[in-house]
């Protein structure tokens, strides 16, 4: 199966945006436009202009893979993110606090699409610094938070790794979002272009790999130098260990770890009820897989993903006896 038919297999994901109007207002809109609010899954059995509320993630909509949104009035005005639902999992997982004093970082945050999750799920309260290194994709990040209203971001346009983590801006930051470039080989229509390159040149391949999670692990030890932080989600969109659980292997042994000191949270921490975890084989510790969560493409309905979460640990107290 071409990556384009596995691509037109799932379904078209829209998070309704919170920050603007509620779930409940979302799909009164869609009913009223002739669409169907479907009881379970979106299948062939279901009416054509059917819709679907998600099993795992809350205000994410599903709708048949070939509806168009772009010229939506609800799309346009940002009440609406098209946001795979893959890609809803990190913000979901850092469950960041929605208080006036909380203060959140997006390290890698262009477009925009998990900056605007976080704020929303902060009920727009407290701040989230969203850096964003590149220029250009600057420019969407911003257009992107203020058309979605959230006033609570300030956008960056610096490199996370210059950021000073013991600046006094950044002294109250409890929790981290982590979404490093990577090399995508996890989203469905590019999949048969990476098959050919695979053929093509392993050598050159592996060493693209082995850039990208020296990278992707220098941002993980940044950010858990931190002094307050204690929660940082890293996430790919590749299906290459090499990218996940080798790099969240090689973060669990590094000293900024070490001092932490910083474990994985546990599987009831992120997302219990996703059946894919991680590949046991790839870890140190083979039961700190189930801490992870995969997305297979064409297997999930979603493009292929990955999830990992690093939580403080508390001191663990001497025993009484
Ligand atoms: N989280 C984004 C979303 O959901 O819309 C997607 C992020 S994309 C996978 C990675 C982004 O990180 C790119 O825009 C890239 O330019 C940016 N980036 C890469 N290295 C960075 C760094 N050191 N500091 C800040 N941004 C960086």
């Amino acid at each position: 199966q071409t990556g384009d038919a596995r691509a037109a297999q799932i379904p078209r994901y829209v998070r309704v945006n919170t920050t603007m109007w509620s779930l409940a207002e979302a799909v009164k809109y869609f009913t009223a436009q002739g669409f169907v609010l479907a009881d379970g899954p979106l299948d062939s059995t279901t009416a054509p202009k059917s819709f679907a509320k998600d099993a795992h993630i809350p205000n994410l909509l599903l709708f048949p893979p070939q509806t168009a949104f772009h010229a939506d009035a609800a799309y346009t005005a940002g009440k609406l993110i098209l946001q795979d639902k893959a890609s809803c999992f990190p913000a979901a997982v850092l469950a960041p606090p929605a208080r006036k004093d909380a203060v959140v970082i997006d390290a890698t945050a262009a477009p925009g699409n998990k900056t605007t999750h976080l704020s929303a799920l902060m009920r727009n309260l407290g701040k989230v610094y969203a850096f964003e290194r590149d220029r250009k994709r600057f420019g969407t990040l911003t257009t992107m938070v203020a058309r979605a209203g959230c006033t609570n971001v300030a956008p960056v346009n610096a490199d996370f790794l210059t950021v000073d983590p013991r600046d006094p801006k950044f002294a109250r930051v409890t929790h981290i979002l982590l979404d490093p470039s990577c090399s995508g080989s996890g989203i469905v229509n590019r999949l048969d272009h990476l098959l050919e390159t695979e053929e093509e040149n392993q050598e050159a391949q592996d060493e693209r790999l082995n850039k990208l999670a020296a990278f992707q692990l220098m941002m993980i030890r940044h950010a858990m130098k931190f002094p307050k932080v204690s929660r940082i989600v890293y996430s790919t969109c590749s299906v290459h260990a090499t990218e996940n659980e080798h790099v969240v292997r090689a973060a669990l042994r590094c000293d900024e770890a070490a001092a932490g000191p910083f474990g994985l949270a546990p599987r009831e921490e992120v997302l219990p009820a996703w059946p894919r975890r991680g590949m046991a084989e790839e870890m140190d510790a083979p039961e700190d897989a189930a801490a992870l969560i995969r997305c297979s493409p064409g297997e999930d309905a979603t493009n292929g993903f990955f999830v990992s979460c690093f939580v403080r640990k508390e001191a663990i107290a001497p025993s009484a006896t």
